[in-house]
């Protein structure tokens, strides 16, 4: 047998000390569809319980939108089920196209392709633009799906600090001399701290160092900025910024999906060279009808973008007033501040007795001794939700000792 007992002994070993270090990932169930009141089974064969989800990337309340499931059954009906097919043999309908066009319009971009996911997008961009003589610089933080995409080209690369201007210039100027083409590489928001890269200033070094920006707006696309365009709206670079790449699981309907939005020629290649676009299904037409409706709401009306600043500021105000340590921001994701990764994920078992879904998190996904729980508003929150999770804060916050 190839599968040998000294190799099992050796996962088995491994999942043990997983556990051990209270880092093993135990996935709850949901017995409902996705929105902010779900009912949940945890521990399994536990009664079910209804709670108010606060952990969800449903920024927008999309993933259970009433139009967006009538336009995903119409997909359905109309396209069937699965394209069977990569986009350049028989995948493409021109339904991929529509959405592909109308995602480099809502991004201010020339052009766009869609893939089956943003890890894909970020796996897909390094190799194909760049080569040994072209430098990356990139963010300490960048999302493990972006380190991925840039350990498979072989461009000259270097790290700056965090958001960390200074570092990015130093950097710049090191491998300007040494590189044909040069690009930043960033979030546009940091998701374990919900802060903003400040692309103004990015954009700035970037004129100076003659380099080129790609950003992954994941957490942004669709309420940031104005009119929900993202971080590059928000900081008014939305042309400065070259290359976005972000996803269609997130606030743009939560299904599944990756898109890159930059110039005619970036897109163009990637299209022809991008290996996870030429080697993997294209995206189902349930999943491009409701992105499709996704957008034309959120073209219509700000209101749901407005709302979620809105829930976002409630929320932030009050944790601050019952004493919370809050990571200041202004987007939707309120990290609340403990510390002990021991003492992160008890509260959030306790919050989940209270009826509020989050989740701790500790390290290695945020430092050492910085371990949080990390509340993600929606615009489906109402001020009664918020009100509810406040207070089950409080009270667990005030039994643990974490606030007076
Ligand atoms: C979620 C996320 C991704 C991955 O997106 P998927 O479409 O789920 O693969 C990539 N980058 C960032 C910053 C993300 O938050």
């Amino acid at each position: 047998m190839a599968y040998t007992k000294k190799m099992q002994d050796q996962l088995a070993g491994t999942l043990l000390e997983t556990r051990e270090a209270g880092l093993y990932k135990d996935e709850r169930w949901i017995l409902s569809e996705q929105d902010v009141e779900i009912e949940v089974e945890y521990p399994r064969g536990a009664k079910p319980q209804k709670v108010l989800n606060f952990c969800a990337n449903n920024y927008l309340g999309y993933s259970s939108h009433p139009e967006v499931i009538a336009a995903a059954h119409k997909g359905l009906d109309e396209r069937g089920f699965g394209m069977s097919s990569v986009r350049f043999i028989c995948g493409t309908q021109d339904v991929h196209t529509e959405l592909e066009e109308k995602m480099a319009a809502f991004l201010g971009k020339e052009s766009a392709i869609l893939l089956a996911s943003c890890f894909d997008a970020n796996a897909a961009i390094f190799e194909v633009l760049f080569g040994p003589e072209d430098a990356l610089v990139c963010d300490r933080l960048i999302h493990a799906s972006l380190i991925d995409g840039i350990r498979l080209c072989k461009a000259q690369k270097a790290i700056y600090a965090n958001a960390d201007m200074s570092d990015l210039r130093e950097k710049l100027a090191e491998l300007r001399p040494k590189a044909r083409n040069l690009a930043i590489v960033t979030d546009s928001v940091f998701s374990m701290d919900g802060i903003m890269a400040p692309l103004d200033r990015i954009a700035e070094l970037a004129d100076e160092f003659d380099a080129m920006i790609i950003t992954d707006e994941c957490h942004s696309s669709g309420f940031l900025g104005k009119t929900g365009r993202g971080v590059h709206e928000h900081y008014n670079v939305m042309d400065r910024v070259d290359v976005i790449t972000t996803t269609l699981g997130k606030g743009l309907g939560g299904a599944a999906g990756g898109i890159i939005a930059g110039p005619r020629e970036v897109i163009e290649m990637l299209r022809n060279r991008g290996r996870p676009y030429l080697f993997s299904n294209a995206v189902p037409p349930t999943i491009v009808y409701g992105a499709l409706k996704v957008i034309e709401l959120l073209t219509a009306s700000t209101d749901r973008r407005d709302q979620l600043e809105a829930n976002a500021k409630s929320f932030r105000s009050q944790m601050e007033a019952a004493g919370f340590d809050l990571v200041p921001g202004e987007t939707p994701i309120v990290p609340v501040m403990l510390g002990d990764a021991k003492l992160a994920s008890k509260m959030a078992t306790d919050l989940l007795a209270e009826g509020i879904y989050v989740i701790g998190f500790s390290f290695p996904v945020v430092p050492k001794g910085q371990a949080r729980i990390r509340v993600q508003l929606s615009a489906a929150h109402t001020e009664e939700h918020i009100a509810k999770a406040v207070k089950a804060f409080t009270v667990v916050g005030r039994k643990l000792g974490v606030i007076s």
